[in-house]
């Protein structure tokens, strides 16, 4: 006869102060409709450890812990075990910690000395049930991006064909200055295949990197900074603009190659963008209570309110602007890098004054 009983979740409470631990203990065990199946380690390395060997349904997590700092923890557990569902405990009064622990990838977070039996068996519950359904977009999305990723592969060289064909129709078929119908088909033609390759090339770049698995180090910005510059000016040869690095660039926690695309594309957007006045270009690290914060602040043609909310969506781009080559996938695609690091993209700005693009890193 098949039972009707539940099974129990297996909890890894991972909780130094054995008062807290005795008071979760008899909190957690006290639910009829939730049975529990806990195991408690004292230490963030032991918890993690523990993960390694053995299967859990969720992880109860203290973020002060006496071999790992209250803004690490987390990320600690999260970066190794980014499909397990997390809940963390606190007694701090810290907004800004358990604001953070959400956007670091807690699915929840409960006051130990406040939270009740209930409130805790439904909040492991959900968290549960959130983390298995975000599982769930991440392999749809990742599936998402492999197929993006196969077919932009395999336009690429039908593509180049086209192009070098385009040219070589130009070159040797049509006579130089030739303005007759055959002639703009053929421009035409050389454009918009250009702009396929443009689009393809960055589904390429925006396909290439994969879920939040991705090894953070220490990142140099300054070396990073000069050389976006010095790659966005030699594509705007002509250009008089005057870009101007504020203080010391600093050292962040991340992936550089990651870093750069995103510091390319505000840099090159800033050069793009531009209007009929000088371009002034001002990249600027401000350091903030958690992290640091990048901004690239121009004198541009700047955004309107009604555009600002969109401009990150992928392929998004301001019908004002579709005369100055582009895509549409550099805003969304930073914005995401960003995201994986834990950051968030920002901007700010007045149409026909200028824009302020900013990032924050944590660390
Ligand atoms: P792309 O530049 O390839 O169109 P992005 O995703 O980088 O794609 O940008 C989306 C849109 O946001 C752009 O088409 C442009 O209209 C607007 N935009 C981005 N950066 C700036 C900027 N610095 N100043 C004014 N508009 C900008």
């Amino acid at each position: 006869m098949a039972s009707t009983r539940r099974k129990p979740c297996r909890v890894l409470l991972v909780e130094d102060d054995t008062d807290h631990r005795d008071l979760i203990l008899s909190k957690i065990s006290r639910v009829p409709w939730f049975p529990v199946k806990v195991q408690w380690e004292a230490l963030a390395s032991k918890g993690i450890s523990i993960l390694k060997s053995e299967r859990f349904d969720i992880v109860l997590l203290d973020l002060s812990l006496p071999d790992s700092r209250p803004e690490e923890t987390l990320q600690a557990f999260a970066d190794e075990f980014p499909t397990m569902p997390i809940v963390v405990l606190t007694s701090l009064a810290d907004e800004e910690l358990i604001e953070n622990a959400i956007s670091w990838g807690a699915q929840d977070f409960l006051d130990k000395s406040t939270v009740t039996s209930e409130l805790m068996a439904r909040s492991l519950r959900y968290a549960i049930k959130r983390k298995e359904s975000l599982n769930h977009l991440r392999k749809q999305n990742e599936a998402l991006r492999t197929f993006s990723h196969t077919v932009a592969h395999e336009l690429r060289s039908p593509l180049q064909s086209v192009v070098t064909a385009l040219h070589l129709i130009r070159e040797s078929a049509l006579p130089a200055g030739d303005n007759n119908t055959l002639s703009r088909l053929v421009e035409l033609g050389i454009d918009s295949t250009t702009h396929l390759t443009n689009l393809v090339n960055e589904l390429l770049a925006f396909a290439k990197y994969d879920g939040e698995n991705f090894a953070k180090e220490p990142v140099e910005l300054s070396p990073l900074v000069e050389d976006v510059i010095r790659e966005v000016r030699a594509f705007h040869v002509m250009d008089d603009a005057e870009v101007i690095v504020e203080g010391e660039m600093p050292v962040v926690k991340g992936a550089a190659l990651q870093l750069r695309q995103v510091l390319l594309n505000l840099v090159s957007n800033a050069f793009k963008y531009r209007d009929e006045r000088p371009l002034k270009v001002t990249i600027l690290a401000k350091l903030q209570k958690n992290g640091w914060l990048i901004s690239i602040k121009d004198n541009g043609v700047g955004i309107s309110e009604a555009d600002l909310p969109k401009i990150s969506n992928l392929f998004y781009r301001v019908s004002r602007d579709t005369e100055i080559p582009g895509t549409g996938i550099g805003l969304s695609f930073s914005k995401q890098i960003i995201e994986r690091h834990g950051g968030y993209l920002d901007v700010e700005s007045q149409l026909d004054e200028g824009s302020n693009f900013s990032f924050f890193l944590p660390g």
